[in-house]
């Protein structure tokens, strides 16, 4: 076993980045007598964490030059209710993106919300049409965590070409997309994923090049999982209960960082490393569908 230290790879910084490249093409937009791009946030019932989610997404836009609003709904609200707001904003020329916070309450149907949207106007790259797209390998939006980890490896440098890339998570914000981005002509990474049901989980992820983190649950990922030499991406956001913060809690990945950063060549922290390539991705769809819309318009 090597006893390397891990790369850091620093997420926030790599994140500021590509936001400080869609603030320049926002200005240039503007300069060219263009309308800033506009995305239109839809917020139902009082989760803490979606408020906070929503909160940090309206302040990384502004600080873009992405103009926001706010549609908050009760609860109680009902799907036909919903969908008739969706509507309006599928029609409206001026709104470029529309993003639902999910989870949605339980009466309401999130795959019925999720395709009322326009395909040109879902940033979140959840629509049926997108996911199409995705996987047939055409242009359009991309999804904004796995694009956002293809980013990472990217400027990080990490090959991606021929190398065994095991994802551990099979959900369809994580795990499905990103397996099929990492599949793609160009990527070339020949991949597996695991889930719940894999059996001999280890053997499998100790083959990987690349391994992915994406499961939530807080250090699942142990240094005895890992190849030596592995770049390990954390994709997990789980609270652990800390009485010495403040706030009671304090947030870690999937993957048990000490150890594995003791033989991995990469790694990215939790938090700073996967989750503001989310929001800095995000915002990036926004500005392709405002593009989108000004071809709409004519
Ligand atoms: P889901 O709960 O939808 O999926 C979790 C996946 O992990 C499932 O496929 C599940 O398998 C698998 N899994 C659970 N337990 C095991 C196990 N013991 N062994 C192997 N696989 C297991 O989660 P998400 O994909 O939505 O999110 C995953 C994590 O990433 C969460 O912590 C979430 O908060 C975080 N996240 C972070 C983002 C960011 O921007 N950084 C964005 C999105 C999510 P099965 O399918 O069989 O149940």
């Amino acid at each position: 076993m090597t006893t390397e230290t891990a790369t850091l790879i620093d997420g926030k910084a790599i994140a500021a980045d590509v936001r400080a490249s869609i603030k320049s093409d926002v200005e240039a937009r503007l300069a060219a007598g263009k309308r800033a791009p506009f995305l239109s946030v839809v917020l139902i019932g009082e989760d803490p964490g979606s408020a906070s989610y929503v909160r940090g997404k309206h302040r990384a836009a502004s600080e873009v030059g992405i103009k926001t609003d706010n549609l908050a709904f009760p609860e109680t609200v009902s799907e036909e209710e919903l969908l008739a707001v969706i509507d309006r904003l599928n029609r409206d020329p001026e709104i470029d993106g529309i993003l639902v916070q999910l989870p949605l309450p339980s009466h309401i149907d999130d795959q019925k919300i999720i395709s009322a949207l326009s395909p040109a106007k879902d940033v979140d790259c959840f629509h049926p049409e997108n996911v199409g797209r995705l996987m047939l390998g055409l242009p359009g939006l991309k999804p904004a965590t796995p694009a956002g980890i293809l980013e990472l490896l990217k400027r990080s440098g990490i090959e991606t070409s021929g190398k065994h890339a095991v994802i551990v998570g099979r959900s369809n914000i994580v795990g499905k997309p990103l397996a099929n981005m990492l599949m793609q002509k160009g990527v070339d990474a020949t991949v597996t994923v695991c889930h719940s049901r894999t059996a001999n989980l280890a053997e499998i992820t100790r083959q990987a090049d690349i391994l992915v983190a994406a499961i939530g649950k807080a250090d699942f990922i142990t240094a005895d999982m890992v190849k030596p030499g592995a770049a390990v991406i954390d994709v997990g956001i789980n609270r652990v209960e800390d009485a010495s913060r403040e706030r009671g809690y304090r947030l870690t990945g999937d993957v048990a960082f000490d150890e594995v950063s003791g033989i991995a060549s990469y790694i990215t922290p939790v938090p700073g490393g996967v989750g503001p390539m989310t929001i800095a991705l995000m915002l990036k769809n926004t500005l392709i569908a405002a593009r989108f819309q000004e071809q709409e318009s004519g």
